[in-house]
């Protein structure tokens, strides 16, 4: 991977970049530069033919000044120790700028979960916990879903550590099924919150929310519920859907010029997030490359799928009717690519400020599981809204207060509250 789209040098040079901007001493950028800790692991794991096959896995606990580490899991084949450090540092900046008593991890196995049988994928489960479980509980490091990982594989994790520690520790994982002590609205989350920080760009752009129209990349756990909430809360259309083909190992653009039918499309998509092409085309979509998301004359572009799709050379080929990019994926623009859309006026809602709806869910659940005490649906969508409205004004003052872009004013925010706690415990 080129130094350039490494996504841990970008997750760096933003933070070089807050540090510049407000002033941070050389020992405290240092320490912000670099996860607090990192474990590389080696999965031995019997698969159903009877050969033992080798996997490679990671957790980074970046830091955990204000709070015990809190990130997901991905299992992928391009996983690097690169791109957990850098996703481990975003969620560092996302429980900050939410506000959330909590510091930043990130764990990710190399694997393609998608040819495992379900006992594989269990098997595999279970070993990555095997070899991290010292290392976690609902005070130190508390994983979640990500990346092709899901309630189920959460479950086979949460039964692994219990067995091992010997006690009941629903806290020590979230994105559980709510049989196992997960929480009413954790799903659909991310796609609620990023949804919430679209309407108040829309308001302080003076724009429509009924109407409003949209193009996205991806229809897995973030995409579908982005899509579902963009349409039924927001009132919304969403015109473009752009998603991975297994089958033929590329990516396709699913479109509908007055609006897909989301409720149609889960009906036809598998549990990673692929449309099936044949009956979308058979219902009258039309199917185009998949970066023809991209160039959509919409009022708003959402990549939910993976990192760097937004490059210098990608950014141009967005049309100029886009008035607001909201990063519902983890490093979906790269900074060559910001600048581009800063110029052009584009308002950027940053990754970790836009799709911190799952986290902050997931701190719900953490909250519930240590009282023992649940909530309905609508409380935690009231509580969600809240936190996420109040996280995309702090940004915005920031962002007047420096005269900074939003991506800065969210660093900003977030910096300030970890230095705040590593000053306080003679970190710094
Ligand atoms: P997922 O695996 O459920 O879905 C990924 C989707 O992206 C699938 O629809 C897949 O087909 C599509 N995709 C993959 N490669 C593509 C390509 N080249 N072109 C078009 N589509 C492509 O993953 P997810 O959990 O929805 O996560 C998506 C992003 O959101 C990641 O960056 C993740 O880190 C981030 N995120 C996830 C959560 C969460 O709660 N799951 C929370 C915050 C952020």
């Amino acid at each position: 991977m080129s130094e350039e789209l490494n996504p841990f040098a970008i997750a760096q040079r933003q933070l070089d970049e807050a540090a510049a901007t407000m002033g941070l001493s050389s020992s405290t950028h240092e320490l912000l530069r670099w996860p607090m800790r990192e474990l590389h692991v080696n999965l031995p794991v019997r698969m159903d033919d009877g050969t033992v096959r080798t996997f490679h896995g990671y957790r980074v606990q970046y830091n955990t000044a204000r709070g015990p580490a809190k990130g997901g899991i991905r299992f992928h084949p391009n996983e690097t120790i690169d791109t957990v450090r850098a996703l481990a540092a975003w969620m560092t900046w996302k429980t900050a700028v939410l506000d959330l008593p909590l510091g930043g991890g990130k764990g990710g196995v190399v694997c393609d979960p998608k040819p495992l049988s379900q006992y594989e994928l269990e098997r595999l489960s279970r070993a990555y916990i095997r070899q991290i479980h010292s290392f976690l509980g609902p005070d130190i490091d508390v994983p979640a879903p990500d990346v092709y990982t899901n309630p189920q594989v959460m479950s086979w994790m949460l039964d692994e550590y219990e067995t091992i520690t010997g006690r009941h520790s629903a806290g020590v994982i979230t994105g559980k099924p709510l049989p196992l002590g997960g929480s009413q609205g954790r799903a659909g989350a991310t796609g609620l919150g990023i949804v919430v920080t679209i309407r108040e760009a829309l308001k302080m752009l003076g724009m429509n929310l009924q109407g409003t129209t949209a193009s996205v990349q991806g229809f897995g756990n973030v995409g579908r519920s982005t899509v579902i909430n963009f349409i039924k809360v927001l009132g919304g259309h969403v015109t473009h859907i752009s998603c991975w083909d297994n089958d033929d190992r590329k990516a396709y653009t699913y479109s509908k010029k007055d609006g897909i039918d989301a409720d149609f499309l889960l009906t036809i998509t598998d549990p990673y997030g692929t449309i099936d092409k044949d009956a979308a085309l058979q219902a009258g979509y039309t199917l185009d490359d998949g970066d023809a998301w991209l160039e959509a004359e919409v009022d708003v572009l959402i990549p939910a799928a993976l990192e760097n799709v937004i490059t210098a050379q990608t950014a141009d080929r967005i049309h100029s009717s886009v008035r607001i990019l909201a990063e519902a994926a983890n490093g979906p623009t790269t900074p060559d690519a910001d600048a581009t859309l800063n110029e052009r006026g584009v308002y950027v809602i940053p990754d970790f400020l836009c799709n911190a709806g799952g986290v902050t869910v997931s701190y719900f659940e953490q909250v519930q599981n240590a009282y023992g005490y649940y909530w309905d649906e609508a409380t935690v969508h009231e509580r969600l809204d809240d936190k996420m409205s109040a996280a995309f004004r702090a940004v915005h003052e920031a962002v007047q207060g420096y005269g900074v872009n939003n991506r800065m004013g969210a660093y900003i925010v977030a910096v300030n509250r970890v230095v705040e706690a590593c000053s306080l415990r003679g970190w710094i």
